[in-house]
């Protein structure tokens, strides 16, 4: 049997694109294949939940657009479909001089996206959250940002396209690209058209079609540390004013329905795709491909990039997470801080050999039949609704 569509990785890409094809054409025949047992084993399952408002990115860029529509339809979704959210908005509070230093320009590109936000005294900021540790005279509000249960948004979607007849093979690992051929161990698919939404391996399914591309991988992990203080509550989301130059936002706070904070995450450079629990995975060669490629890089501190990992490396130990928590939160011990075992996530993060950079926006290539979503970082699971109709505009169906 022939698909119209084939989408591989059933992570939030894969599943929104899936939901957006069936309703744009309703008789297309669509399969998703997935390579773990479940939906949520990689980046949609491990994200803090945050439904982003499109403040950060540079105007004009994927991140900003796709982000700033695909979150209000998340957020719409999330409520039609009765799943938890808090809308709790978020505070940006300066860590540092440097961080303080790139208020104002934050602030300007907020409204550059159409993003409404608010400048904050001190005193207010105070006011809205006793537990932050305000040094600097202002801070930043959006009242839009808002947490959800990222498992709960994937397992509605989920019955969502089953229940329009879309199937999703799990256990079902894309080896290979050919043509319009979808090779797996067992078996071989065909589809008229095909989508690599493999997020963390998307490079690797890449790879393995006849895609040449000239980007290299490198990942960072982020873990995250429960507060284990029951009193210590915080209305708002609370994050630092991070450095737009790099693609992550810095250690924040997020919570969910249970009423449990956590503080994270880092972006520790790992030698593996899914070293959820070392520095190393279990496929040896890439592993040492990694650390050969990152110590390049390190060696030649290209584009700060050892600056970056030295700061991030710091952080792996709880006295040096802690000594970060301090800088932003009063009331938090180096006792209450339990390091999740569950919550770590790591990122798809492209770098650009060229330009010598991280790749800071979503990457798109649609060639043979087959688009591949590369670069799949925050705020994509934020994005996602407006990412599936951006994939599918470009096809002109
Ligand atoms: C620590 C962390 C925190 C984050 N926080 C946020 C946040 O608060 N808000 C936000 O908007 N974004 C956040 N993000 C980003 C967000 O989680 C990702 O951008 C998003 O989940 C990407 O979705 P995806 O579908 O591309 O990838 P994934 O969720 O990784 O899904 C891809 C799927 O493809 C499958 N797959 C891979 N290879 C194959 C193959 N060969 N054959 C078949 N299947 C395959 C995988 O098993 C996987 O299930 C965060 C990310 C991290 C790491």
């Amino acid at each position: 049997m022939k698909y119209d569509f084939a989408i591989i990785g059933s992570g939030i890409i894969g599943l929104t694109l899936a939901f957006k094809l069936k309703k744009k054409l309703k008789s297309a025949n669509i399969i998703i294949f997935e390579k773990e047992p479940n939906s949520t084993s990689h980046g949609s399952g491990r994200n803090s939940g945050v439904l982003h408002s499109g403040i950060y990115y540079e105007p004009g860029s994927l991140r900003a657009n796709l982000c700033v529509k695909g979150a209000i339809e998340l957020k719409e979704y999330i409520k039609s479909e009765k799943l938890w959210i808090n809308e709790c908005g978020k505070l940006l509070v300066p860590n540092s001089n440097t961080s303080y230093s790139h208020l104002n320009k934050l602030y300007e590109r907020a409204k550059q996206n159409n993003v409404k936000i608010y400048k904050l005294k001190k005193e207010e900021i105070e006011r809205k959250e006793p537990n932050i540790n305000c040094k600097y005279n202002y801070g930043l509000h959006v009242p839009f940002t808002s947490v959800a249960n990222p498992y709960e948004v994937s397992q509605s979607l989920i019955k969502n396209i089953k229940k329009k007849g879309i199937d999703i093979i799990y256990n079902c690992k894309i080896l290979k690209i050919s043509g319009t051929n979808l090779i797996t161990k067992d078996k071989n698919f065909q589809a008229n058209y095909i989508f690599n939404c493999a997020g963390l391996f998307a490079d690797v399914v890449a790879e393995n079609s006849d895609l040449k591309f000239k980007y290299s991988f490198l990942p960072f992990k982020g873990k995250y540390w429960k507060i284990k203080n029951k009193n210590f509550k915080l209305k708002h989301l609370v994050y630092p004013i991070p450095d737009t130059r790099y693609p992550f936002l810095g250690l924040h706070s997020s919570h969910n329905q249970n009423g449990d904070f956590y503080i994270g995450p880092s972006s520790t450079p790992v030698f593996s795709r899914d070293a959820y629990t070392d520095f190393f995975g279990d496929n040896i060669k890439e592993s040492l491909n990694l650390l050969y490629n990152f110590s390049k890089k390190i060696a030649l501190n290209e584009n700060k990039l050892r600056t970056l990992a030295i700061k991030e490396i710091l952080l792996i130990t709880k006295f040096g997470f802690y000594s970060q928590v301090k800088k932003m939160f009063k009331n938090i011990n180096i006792n209450d801080l339990e390091l999740s075992k569950q919550k770590v996530g790591i990122r798809s993060q492209i770098f650009d050999p060229q330009s010598k950079n991280l790749v800071n926006d979503f990457v798109i290539i649609n060639q043979n039949q087959t688009t591949h979503v590369l670069n799949a970082i925050s705020p994509a699971w934020s994005a996602s609704f407006a990412f599936a109709d951006h994939l599918i505009d470009q096809i002109h169906l």
